[in-house]
């Protein structure tokens, strides 16, 4: 898959241990997320021990990419300059239909059409280090 790579000058999530194969996963356009290999509870973040039964051990698995917004709010401030361009700006909270929530942005649409329950679903936006699940109106 070629890669549409966006040059930003945003602050960039780095991805870690626990979190790498999330971020291998959005590099190849998949939304992957960490669940316990013991209960089964999610974990989002990815972290080393399961908040439900304090395991370590844990599983990968694809998610169906499909969400509704929860919550959002549109950002005003220019708070970094890697955001100057597109301020105002949405952030959103996603709630997956698999249950873990994303703090996310809603793309493809225009900010005054986002509306808390709208069905939305997962659209990789790929910066030069790392791409990132962001989610366009389904
Ligand atoms: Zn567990």
């Amino acid at each position: 898959m070629a890669l549409n790579v966006v040059a930003t000058t945003k602050p960039i999530p780095e991805p870690d241990e626990a979190s790498q194969p999330f971020f291998d996963g959005a590099r190849a356009g998949k939304l992957m997320l960490m669940r316990c290999a013991e209960c089964g509870e999610f974990r989002m973040p990815a972290r080393m021990h399961c908040d439900a039964c304090l395991a370590t051990a844990t599983e990968w698995v694809e998610a169906s990419g499909r969400g509704t917004v929860r919550t959002f709010g549109v950002m005003h401030q220019k708070y970094h300059a890697g955001f100057l361009e597109e301020t105002p700006y949405n952030l959103a909270v996603v709630e997956l239909e698999e249950g873990p929530r994303l703090v996310t942005n809603i793309v493809e649409t225009a900010n005054a059409a986002i509306a808390v329950g709208m069905p939305v679903t997962v659209a990789f936006t790929d910066y030069e280090d790392v791409s990132l699940p962001k989610f366009r109106p389904a």
